[in-house]
């Protein structure tokens, strides 16, 4: 795609007759829609004729007040003048009127978050000329009521049920079923009842001007930019908020007027499997509206082939030359007027997970896409829908299925019935899992949507928005399941003579749309099994594409990928999965298990120093046993084993438990003796209590004044190595010292590290490393120092975030999310307080700053400084953008989010 030369000043963007002021390179001007329109046009795909009002005017729109300055609209004016030559039809013509849609178009996709208006430019003139025309009042009075109540609910905002429910109940007086069957004296009859709606509503009459018309409508659409459910869509996707929306009026054509015509959506490829075939649905006698709002079930393109065989065979066609023209899958609108096909739009398609990387894969083998361009296709996020769980086959036998729906997005989900968006958020805020369903789902919901865990909706297709949005959410999504009465009086589903309730349990299964009643148990996915020896690898295609991609990914990727691991059985999943190394075991956690929580608790209890090196014996023989277990997982590979690092009391009762006890105890008349031995312990727990342990004996502190814990950790550390490697188990320890500020605590610890090494290891030569967490703000500002003496960094962000924001880890959950959702105006924006939680991402302002002012001071005074991170945040797609960006050595996270690391990974590096 050429890029066109830029002007400027240009604000709105002509398209038709193969001409287009614009190409398909220009979305952040023109929108995704108009410059999918644009490209269309041309490389000759058969579109109607428009213009696009660039999304630069949606800036000035919110600069100017809210309102569309002069100079556009004179734009505008011109632009309309054009159409009218190009279709000869006239905009407010009474004989031959020329009609448009206005539509709304960002440069990112947002599936029906924003509004449309069809059929503008009818009144009560020219539907006479309209219903002349086509010889057709029927449907001319059906496109009259049409806009009207378009029109009313989008830019007169008066309320869309009051039109929806009083043509229920002309349906319902006319004893027919569907629109089309109502007649046209009853649609004339209806559109007069229409305007007495808008009189009544709003005071005046339904605007006749079709000028003032359009003006309203192309404002209506730009506001729609911050209506509530783009705002949401926008937060959800990270997309700007400044970016605006263009507005794409385009002459009309018509799937409703009569058998030889309709209107549908198409994919390119299957956006649930990724399978190389058309997935199209559409409606005959139908406007566009009718299928992705999801209000009438669309039939399968297949039926079309009987239908309607040459309109079939030109959208096949056209799929084709989409694909290789935008070498990517396609998403497009369509329309049927009498018998001859029109696309309304174009875009690269959502997909799954699943899909994604399938069509990535496919497209390679199809030499479609290079393997840089397949790797930057599969977003961190698809690559985790191939280890959701999944329901096993034999537990679905013994569950009744209820009724089958159409299959949208894959997955399992078992959880609690909510009817509506509102409960779905307050079920799951309460823990709760849940599946919502509904009649059908419209962009309104996609709140309810991100809390549940699976939709299930009773109408609507595959190509919905609800479908749409779910796919890209990733939720398990099942859709058109027409079966299902939703009765929100009684808050109940009915599916022929079996009636549900709200709360009672519901699983669907998003691969091929069977929905059951009850709770059915999720197994682990394909992927899963194969890593864990349950199937074999050539029996899943899913694991080969998930490998592939991330075969690929390790070609491109410069981070290395380690992991936070404590036992080598997660060690061992997270090889599996592609770790490189451990970037953290966090000791402590081999003194939770029950058989050495005792001896702990006796070890801190001690009174003495002799009392407690007994203890800390027992323990090394443990411990000794678990570094062996690792060293032997890890064969050979990097393992940073950090010492000692949490606040004594986790690893003591609770202060207020053993208070209560005690009271029991003097109740119940137990022996003086256990009563005084209780409040011995108590007493020890009262010494040890702090108010602030996170800023209290921990880390580093824990090692200084009780010496001996870190003799006995570094200790079991060296013994282990020294047994492993003399099995010919290579081994490469990291030791590193938690909670570090000064060099001096640093050296101290350091010291003890090395003289224990001297006493276990002798002459032998074991290779290892003592390093330091970066994880409170006067280590990063003395890391030159500190960096003297530490072989390598890792930031601990978790601490990190915690210590540079002031926010406590354990108890920032309780404003974080107000900050969230509070807004303040800053030099004439309008941001929220946090923009995200720091705690998952991290803060490239704050904390970035100080991770950055430490690698570089550290690196001034060792060159060689390896850094990595094991914060939580080393799993976080955008924090290890940000890793890769400051150039550390590696990102450590949990074995589950390994994957998803090496693609992020791969991606930042081929984005650079
Ligand atoms: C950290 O602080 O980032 C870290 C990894 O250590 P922990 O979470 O154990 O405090
Ligand atoms: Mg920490």
């Amino acid at each position: 795609m050429a890029t066109k030369k830029k002007n400027l000043k240009k604000l709105v963007y002509f398209f038709g007759n193969k001409k287009a002021d614009g190409n398909g390179s220009m979305k952040e001007v023109l929108g995704g829609k108009g410059a999918g329109l644009a490209e269309m046009t041309e490389i000759g795909i058969n579109v109607p004729p428009g213009f696009t009002i660039s999304t630069n005017v949606c800036k000035i729109f919110y600069d100017n007040n809210k309102k569309t300055p002069r100079t556009v609209a004179s734009e505008i004016k011109e632009n309309l003048l054009k159409l009218e030559k190009l279709t000869g039809k006239g905009f407010g013509n009474s004989k031959n009127p020329l009609l448009v849609s206005v539509r709304s178009g960002a440069m990112f996709s947002m599936p029906g978050m924003m509004d449309t208006i069809l059929n503008l430019g009818l009144n009560d003139k020219t539907v006479l000329g309209l219903s002349k025309r086509t010889n057709n009042p029927r449907f001319a009075w059906d496109a009259y009521r049409r806009f009207i109540q378009m029109f009313s609910d989008v830019v007169l905002k008066i309320d869309k049920n009051l039109f929806e429910e009083m043509l229920e109940e002309l349906k319902a007086k006319k004893d027919v079923k569907h629109d089309i069957d109502l007649d046209d004296s009853t649609l004339k009859n209806l559109v007069q009842n229409y305007k007495k709606i808008v009189k009544s509503k709003t005071g005046s009459e339904f605007p006749q001007n079709p000028l003032d018309q359009l003006t309203k409508a192309i404002d209506a659409v730009f506001l729609s930019w911050n209506n509530k459910r783009a705002i949401f869509y926008r937060k959800k996707y990270n997309i700007p908020s400044d970016i605006g929306t263009g507005v794409t009026v385009q002459s009309m054509v018509f799937g409703n007027m009569g058998e030889d015509c309709g209107t549908g959506v198409g994919f390119t490829r299957d956006p649930l499997s990724g399978e190389k075939e058309l997935f199209a649905e559409y409606l005959l006698n139908a406007q566009g509206e009718d299928v992705v709002a999801g209000i009438r079930t669309p039939k399968n393109i297949k039926t079309m082939q009987r239908e309607m065989r040459k309109v079939h065979m030109q959208i096949e066609n056209t799929a084709k030359i989409l694909e290789r023209h935008f070498h990517d899958m396609q998403d497009f609108e369509f329309t049927i007027e009498n018998e001859s096909l029109y696309l309304l739009q174009t875009r690269s398609g959502k997909r799954s997970g699943i899909a994604a990387a399938k069509i990535a894969c496919d497209m390679v083998k199809e030499r479609l896409i290079t393997k840089e361009e397949a790797v930057l296709r599969v977003e961190p996020g698809h690559l985790e829908q191939f280890l959701f769980p999944i329901f096993n086959p034999d537990d679905k036998k013994k569950f009744e299925v209820l009724t089958k729906g159409l299959a949208a997005s894959p997955g399992a989900a078992s959880g609690r019935i909510a009817l509506d968006a509102q409960t779905a958020v307050e079920m799951n805020s309460k823990g709760t899992s849940v599946v919502l369903v509904t009649k059908e789902t419209s962009p309104d919901d996609i709140h309810g949507m991100a809390a549940s865990h699976g939709v299930l909706t009773a109408r609507g297709g595959r190509t919905s928005h609800a479908a749409v949005v779910g796919r890209q959410m990733g939720k398990v999504c099942v859709v058109g399941a027409e079966e299902i009465k939703v009765d929100l009086r009684t808050r109940s589903i009915k599916v022929r003579d079996k009636i549900i309730k709200e709360g009672d349990y519901i699983s669907i299964d998003g691969f091929d749309g069977n929905v059951y009643s009850g709770d059915i148990p999720v197994v682990a996915s394909e992927v899963i099994q194969v890593m864990q020896g349950n199937m074999k690898e050539r029996a899943s295609e899913r694991y080969s594409i998930f490998s592939t991609i991330l075969k690929w990914s390790d070609k491109f990727r410069r981070l290395k990928i380690r992991t936070n691991a404590d036992v080598p059985e997660d060690a061992e999943v997270a090889i599996k999965f592609g770790a490189e190394g451990i970037g953290l075991c966090r000791t402590e956690h081999m003194f939770f298990a029950e058989d050495r929580i005792k001896i702990m608790q006796e070890m801190i209890l001690a009174n003495s120093l002799k009392d407690r090196v007994v203890h800390l014996d027992k323990l090394l023989q443990m411990q000794k046993k678990d570094f062996i277990g690792l060293f032997t997982a890890m064969n050979g590979l990097p393992c940073t084993i950090r010492l000692l690092d949490p606040p004594l009391h986790e690893f003591l009762p609770k202060r207020e438990d053993l208070m209560l006890e005690i009271k029991e105890m003097e109740i119940q008349g137990t022996p003086l003796k256990e009563i005084n031995e209780k409040r011995s312990l108590l007493e020890r727990v009262e010494e040890l209590h702090e108010f602030n342990p996170m800023l209290g004996l921990r880390g580093c502190r824990l090692g200084i004044t009780m010496p001996e814990i870190t003799k006995m950790q570094a200790r079991a550390i060296f013994e282990a190595a020294l047994e492993v490697s003399k099995r010919k188990i290579k081994v490469n320890p990291e030791i590193m010292v938690p909670l570090v500020g000064m060099v001096s605590e640093f050296k101290f610890q350091k010291n003890i590290i090395q003289e224990i090494a001297k006493d276990v290891l002798g002459a032998k030569k074991i290779s290892y490393m003592i390093g330091t967490m970066i994880e409170v703000p006067r280590a990063t500002a003395v890391a030159n120092q500190i960096a003297k003496e530490a072989e390598f960094f890792s930031f601990g962000t978790n601490d990190l975030t915690q210590t540079v924001f002031a926010y406590s880890r354990d108890d920032s959950g309780k404003f974080i999310n107000t900050y969230m959702d509070t807004k303040v105006e800053i030099e004439g924006k309008s941001v929220e307080i946090l923009e995200k939680d720091p705690f998952t991402s991290i803060d490239v302002n704050g904390v970035g700053e100080f991770m950055k002012i430490g690698l570089e001071r550290g690196k001034s005074t060792r060159k060689n400084l390896k850094v990595g991170i094991c914060g939580e945040h080393g799993g976080d797609p955008n924090s290890i953008d940000f890793c890769h960006q400051i150039g550390l050595d590696y990102v450590s996270c949990s074995p589950f989010r390994v994957p998803i690391a090496r693609l992020a990974a791969a991606r930042i590096a081929l984005k650079d």
